[in-house]
């Protein structure tokens, strides 16, 4: 038993569950760049997927949400081509081409 515990240590942490059932994050930071990765993994259809994290009042980690303000760090990211696949900023950009 030690050397399992030994072996993940952190893995405990992440036992604790959120009433929401949302994936926890420990920091905003931490997800920031999980929002960011997610970007860059998926393809989120017009209106899904998520925009922003914020801080959970029931578990008092940091979970995603699809609503509010569009997180600064995703943006900038995605305005400034850092993206690896390219993808979504060109989805974003046909979409602003479109509509102008
Ligand atoms: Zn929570």
């Amino acid at each position: 038993m030690r050397k399992v515990l030994a072996d993940s240590p952190i893995a405990n942490n992440y036992m604790k569950t959120c009433p929401s059932q949302k994936r926890m994050y420990p920091t905003e930071e931490i997800a920031e760049d999980a929002l960011i990765e997610a970007h860059m993994r998926f393809e989120y259809g017009k209106q899904g997927g998520p925009i922003a994290v914020y801080l959970c009042g029931d578990c008092g980690h940091f979970h995603f949400t699809s609503q509010g303000i569009p997180n600064k760090k995703l943006r900038e990211h995605i305005e400034s081509g850092k993206m690896k696949t390219q993808k979504l900023a060109h989805q974003w950009e046909s979409k602003i081409k479109k509509r102008f």
